[in-house]
């Protein structure tokens, strides 16, 4: 089966309903494609006990407000519960469970192949985000571990570490959560990161937000990785951080050199005992199926001008890099949105 439309929105997160949303109004044809079976984006797979008043702020999607007054439900819940409104009061045409396995350059058209058939598109918006993405960095001996080991994006609950040593690699504000959540059943945690932490004590203003948006945004022009927003910003010290710190809980090691059968080891000889190695290293952007496309620069990211891909002014990639939070997904969807109208009004439409 192949399909036509003027533009193909991939992902039905808060980027691509973003997007959709801003499709709508201009009168473009589009659809959105989205691998999960429900609404809510990796909101849904998030752990339950992230309750909304432990997230970072969550923005309203343009034009319907969130409304949510119980910030201790779980965010997993009420984020996927606002999607499908969204979804449905702007009547967005998502067709899930559709997984986009590969978007090539066929002349005048991108052409989406999925397990639902292909699409031949005028422009793309990829908002893919990154949960599919956990990347594991490998350490020698990590296949000796006789424990276990998982990702954050395997994480459930705190309580299935009771009684066991806990080793949670990694700095950004997702192991420090987990830390400290973990803390309270485990016989013992211990955090190990690449860089020290830096503690940050401003609060996470508008102002901050700015910078370090800016600094991932010169990044990607540049063709380079996006960074995560740790590694701009440094972790928030809340009152739950402080509280950790003064309980030792927040004390950082080294990375260590190795892992053995039991635990793990560093350059000197000390040794730490662990029955489970928790991964908290982050997610890498979503973008295999955009492989055929050989986007990728000499230092390892795809150059970028605002959302559109500098080597392929068709494809937008919103909810990437600084645009990687709510605020910055909503905004990234009506930049690209504008950007695609223009360019599809002052070309012919041509068929493949
Ligand atoms: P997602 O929500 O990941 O949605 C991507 C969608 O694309 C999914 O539905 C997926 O099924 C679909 N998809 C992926 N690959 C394919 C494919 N090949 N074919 C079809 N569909 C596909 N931001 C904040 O502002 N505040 C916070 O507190 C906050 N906390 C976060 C906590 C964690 C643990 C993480 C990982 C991120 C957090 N963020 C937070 C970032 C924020 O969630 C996202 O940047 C933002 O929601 C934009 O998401 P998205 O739409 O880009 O991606």
């Amino acid at each position: 089966m192949r399909s036509e439309t003027d533009v193909v929105v991939i992902g039905a997160g808060q980027a691509g309903l973003s997007s959709a949303y801003f499709l709508r109004r201009s009168g473009l044809e589009f659809v959105v494609l989205d691998a999960n079976s429900r609404p809510g984006g990796a909101w849904q797979h998030r752990w339950p006990s992230l309750r909304l008043d432990k997230v970072h702020g969550f923005h309203d999607l343009p034009g319907l407000a969130f409304h949510e007054q119980d910030e201790h439900r779980m965010a997993s819940e009420v984020v996927a519960e606002y999607f499908a409104r969204y979804e449905r009061t702007f009547d967005l045409p998502v067709h899930r469970p559709v997984e986009v396995l590969a978007v090539r350059d066929a002349g005048p058209r991108l052409l989406v192949e999925t397990t639902g058939g292909t699409w031949a598109a005028r422009a793309v918006i990829n908002a893919t985000g990154t949960w599919t993405r956990p990347f594991w960095p490998h350490y020698p001996g990590q296949e000796t571990f006789t424990g276990r080991q998982l990702h954050t994006a395997d994480y459930r609950t705190a309580e299935e570490f009771r009684g066991q040593h806990v080793l949670v690699v990694g700095g950004g504000t997702s192991a420090v959560q987990l830390l400290i959540e973990i803390a309270d059943f485990a016989s013992g945690t211990t955090w190990v990161t690449r860089r020290p932490p830096v503690f940050q004590d401003a609060e996470f203003g508008p102002e901050l937000g700015r910078e370090a948006v800016a600094k991932v945004d010169q990044r990607v022009r540049a063709g380079l990785p996006p960074a995560s927003v740790v590694s701009v910003t440094g972790l928030m010290r809340t009152p739950q951080v402080r509280d950790a710190q003064a309980r030792g809980i927040l004390t950082r090691k080294p990375m260590f050199d190795r892992i053995t059968p039991t635990g793990v080891v560093w350059a000197d000889g000390t040794e730490q005992q662990a029955d489970v190695i928790l991964w908290a290293t982050g997610f890498r952007a979503a973008l295999d199926h955009l492989a055929p496309l050989h986007l990728r620069e000499p230092g390892g990211g795809i150059r970028m001008d605002g959302t559109r891909v500098v080597a392929e002014p068709r494809l937008h990639l919103v909810g990437y890099g600084p645009s990687a939070s709510t605020i910055g997904a909503n905004r990234a969807g009506r930049t690209a949105v504008r950007e695609i109208r223009q360019l599809l009004t002052t070309r012919p439409v041509e068929t493949a």
